[in-house]
């Protein structure tokens, strides 16, 4: 039996880690969870598990009333307690954002193994992750869909032989859509992912392809490749999840319906695979087309920034990632434009100050130094 803690409870991988949690009741058992705002999502999760954690960003006194058997906990604190409770076996991240990075270092050095969805912690601080990793010896499981399939594809063969990552994108919701048209598409429009059902700011990202952008420099700290070793590739489809090309040319993918409870619980349970519930295998009763595109890098550019800046690293994938969430939540606010999301992402990494071999403070200033960056531009449009 694996203990769980779940920060992020409430969101798209939340609650399909709950989902995974609740049909296999003989592999895992919930410690504790964190949801952030959506108290109505969290009293569904409470009435379907027991656990003895609950954080939230704000204090639920009604919750508190209801089950005084569970420990109420808030905030950012909150979290670091539960990533440092001793009560528990794996981590499961699936917070969005630069708030998962400092739960995942505490859990890891509180010697926890970590599935992880928020892929922006390794964005922010892949260096410190991996030293983490390293210092107090646990595993890092990825959850992000390409990043699984990476990991699925590289079984059984020595890393040494690798020639090159091949990261699939669908493209998102914007893929059939000219530079002109993206003028002014709404955020409704935005929010319609042709392939994945997922959390607003990830479905803008992938329409933005900053999402892809992120997988690249994931993957480069995942699993230790070079930037110019890994190649993404445009798959509309979104069957095959990723693949890996070996030294012979030989190519390793992995295939499946788009559902993440497939690489949820392979994270969870690994190295073991267990039945999905619910769900259907991949039909090949009827014709199926894969489609293999090269990327756009015009039509693309914050794919190509992403390239860019996790190549130069040091602070600069963190500015470009604060910069990036403080636009996304701008548009989703209508404050700004589809198009200016990357205008200011591209701005605020150019106007930054590159720090080589910056401190984990200095990540954390990077942070918060790009989000008044972005806050400022948008002021001044007022
Ligand atoms: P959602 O927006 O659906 O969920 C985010 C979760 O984080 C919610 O539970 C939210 O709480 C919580 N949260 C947000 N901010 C805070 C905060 N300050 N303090 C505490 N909790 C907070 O996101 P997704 O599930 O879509 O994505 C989660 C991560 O997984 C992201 O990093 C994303 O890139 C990655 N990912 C997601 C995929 C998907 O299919 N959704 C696929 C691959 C990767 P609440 O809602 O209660 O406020
Ligand atoms: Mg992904």
């Amino acid at each position: 039996m694996k203990k769980i803690m779940l920060l992020g409870a409430t969101g798209s991988i939340g609650t399909q880690t709950i989902d995974v949690i609740v049909n296999h009741p003989e592999l895992f058992e919930l410690t504790g969870l964190a949801a952030g705002k959506n108290i109505k999502v969290l009293e569904e999760i409470l009435a379907k598990v027991k656990v003895k954690y609950v954080c939230t960003t704000n204090r639920q006194e009604q919750l508190e009333l209801k089950y005084p058997e569970i420990v109420f906990l808030t905030g950012e604190e909150g979290l670091l307690e539960l990533a440092r409770n001793q009560d528990y076996d794996l981590l499961v991240n699936a917070l969005v954002g630069f708030v998962g990075l400092k739960p995942t270092l505490e859990a890891m050095a509180s010697n926890h193994d970590v599935a992880l969805a928020n892929k922006e912690t390794l964005v922010v601080a892949g260096e410190y992750i991996n030293a983490a990793k390293h210092e107090y010896e646990v595993e890092l499981f990825p959850i992000d869909s390409e990043h699984s399939a990476i990991f699925q594809a590289l079984r059984g063969n020595d890393p040494k032989t690798v020639r090159r990552l091949l990261i699939t994108a669908s493209g998102g919701s914007f893929r059939d859509k000219s530079r002109e048209e993206l003028e002014d598409v709404t955020l409704a429009d935005a929010l319609k992912h042709p392939n994945w059902a997922m959390g607003a700011k990830i479905t803008i990202d992938s329409a933005t392809m900053m999402n892809k952008g992120l997988e690249v420099i994931e993957a480069h700290w995942l699993f230790d490749v070079d930037y110019d070793d890994i190649e993404v590739v445009l798959h509309k489809q979104s069957i095959v999840h990723s693949m890996v090309e070996y030294q012979d040319y030989s190519i390793m993918a992995q295939l499946g319906n788009a559902d993440m409870r497939i690489p949820i619980q392979y994270a969870m349970h690994y190295p073991h695979r267990v039945p999905l519930k619910n769900s259907d295998p991949l039909d090949f009763s009827k014709t199926m087309n894969l489609t293999f595109e090269p990327i756009d890098f015009e039509r693309f550019p914050l794919l190509r920034l992403a390239f860019e800046t996790g190549k130069k690293g040091g602070n600069l994938p963190a500015v470009m990632n604060a910069a990036n969430e403080h636009a996304n939540q701008a548009f989703q606010d209508g404050k700004i434009g589809f198009l200016e999301i990357e205008e200011m992402v591209f701005s605020a990494v150019a106007a930054a100050n590159h720090i080589e071999k910056p401190t984990l403070d200095q990540l954390i200033e990077a942070d918060g130094w790009a989000r008044q960056f972005v806050a400022n531009l948008i002021e001044a449009k007022k």
